[in-house]
C-alpha cells in the first residue's frame, strides 16, 4: 500500500463498475475497482442471461463477469481485493479505508450494488434457479406456458405481473394485504388481464417441490387458512436492498435508500458517480448498469478537467 492518488476509485466490481474501470482505463486514467470478494455482483449469481446483447446462446452471470473485469484489466485497470469500511467523500482527494489499507481517489464511482430482500420462507435459497427467481425481466422466459406466482403488491410486482402474464399460462399474484401499493394507474390493466389472479391478505408459507419448484403453500394472513397452487415457476419482488450504508449521510438517498443520481450519474458531490443498481433508475438490469459506467467516465472526465 503507498500513498498513490488514483484517477479513478470504483468501489463494487459489478458490470456497472468494471464498465467504469474499463473505460476510464482506455480514457488512460489511473483506475482502481475495490472489490470484496469476485467479479459481477448480483450478475454473478445469475447462471444464464439471455438479454445481455452480444451472447448469441446466452451466457452465465459468473463468465461474463470474469471477461468484464479481464477487459477492463487489458487496459491497465487494477482489482483489488478489500473490503470497504469507511468512505471519506467530502475530502480532497476522496478517501476509502478497506481491509487492505487506504486507498486516495480524485474521483469515486460507487457501484455497489443493491440485493434482493428475500420472503424469508424456507428452501427459498435453495429453489433459486429451480423455479424460485426474483426478476421478470431477467427469467421469466425459462417459464414459458408454464403456470407461475409472484409475490408482492407495489410497482415491480405489478410490472412483472404484467410482463409474465405475456408469457406464462398463469399468473397467480400473491399480496400480504387487501390493497396494492403499486400506483393506481396500473390497477385496471392488471384487473383487465385475464390470466393474472390475485390472491389478497395472503402469504406464501411454504416451497413444494422435488428437484424443481412444484408449487406453494399459501396461508391467509386473517384467517389462517392453508391453500395450495402448483406452479413451476415462483417470483419474489417484495422490494430491494441497495448497498449504501457506507456512503449515507454524505449522498442525497432517495425514500428507498437508493443513491439519487440521473443518467450522467453525478450525485450530490462533485467527482462522485453512482452507477448501476445503487443508483435511482427505472429499469435495473446488466445493459443499463453498463451503460452507467460509461457515462460516469464521460462525466468524470470533465470533472477532472475543470479540476485542473
Ligand atoms: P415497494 O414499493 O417497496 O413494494 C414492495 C412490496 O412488497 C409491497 O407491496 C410490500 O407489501 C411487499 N412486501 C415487502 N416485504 C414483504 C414480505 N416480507 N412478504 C410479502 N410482501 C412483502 O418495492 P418495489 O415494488 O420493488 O418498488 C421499489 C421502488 O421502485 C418504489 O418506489 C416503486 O414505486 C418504484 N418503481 C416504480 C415503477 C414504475 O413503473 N413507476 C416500477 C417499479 C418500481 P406492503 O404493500 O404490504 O408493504
Amino acid at each position: 500500500m503507498d500513498n498513490r492518488i488514483y484517477d479513478m476509485i470504483v468501489v463494487g466490481g459489478g458490470p456497472g463498475g468494471y464498465t467504469a474501470a474499463l473505460y476510464a482505463a482506455r480514457a488512460g486514467l489511473d483506475v482502481a475497482v475495490l472489490e470484496k470478494l469476485s467479479a459481477g455482483g448480483q450478475m454473478a449469481m445469475s447462471q444464464q442471461i439471455d438479454n445481455y446483447p452480444g451472447f448469441e446462446e446466452g451466457i452465465d452471470g459468473f463468465t461474463l463477469a470474469e471477461k468484464m473485469q479481464a477487459q477492463a484489466e487489458r487496459f491497465g485497470a487494477v482489482t483489488e481485493y478489500a473490503e470497504v469500511s469507511k468512505i471519506d467523500l467530502t475530502s480532497n482527494p476522496k478517501v476509502i479505508e478497506s481491509s487492505e489499507g487506504t486507498f486516495y481517489g480524485k474521483t469515486v464511482v460507487i457501484s455497489t450494488g443493491a440485493t434482493n430482500r428475500e420472503l424469508g420462507v424456507e428452501n427459498e435459497q435453495e429453489l433459486v434457479g429451480r423455479g424460485v427467481a426474483y426478476c421478470a425481466a431477467c427469467d421469466g422466459m425459462f417459464f414459458k406456458d408454464m403456470d407461475v406466482v409472484i409475490v408482492g403488491g407495489g410497482n415491480s410486482a405489478v410490472a412483472d405481473a404484467l410482463v409474465l402474464s405475456r408469457i406464462a399460462k398463469k399468473v397467480t399474484m400473491v399480496h400480504r394485504r387487501d390493497t396494492l401499493r403499486a400506483t393506481l394507474v396500473y390497477h385496471n390493466q392488471l384487473m383487465n388481464t385475464e390470466n393474472i389472479e390475485i390472491r389478497w391478505n395472503s402469504a406464501v408459507s411454504e416451497l413444494l417441490y422435488d428437484d424443481e419448484l412444484t408449487g406453494v403453500v399459501l396461508k391467509n394472513v386473517n384467517t389462517g387458512e392453508e391453500s395450495l397452487v402448483a406452479c413451476q415457476g415462483l417470483f419474489i419482488s417484495v422490494g430491494r436492498i441497495p448497498a449504501t450504508e457506507l456512503v449515507r449521510g454524505q449522498l442525497e438517498l432517495d425514500s428507498s435508500g437508493y443513491i439519487v443520481a440521473d443518467e450522467t450519474t453525478r450525485t450530490n458531490i462533485p467527482g462522485v458517480f453512482a452507477v448501476g443498481d445503487v443508483r435511482t433508475k427505472r429499469l435495473r438490469q446488466v445493459v443499463t448498469a453498463v451503460a452507467d459506467g460509461a457515462m460516469a467516465v464521460h462525466m468524470a472526465e470533465e470533472y477532472l478537467a475543470s479540476e485542473n
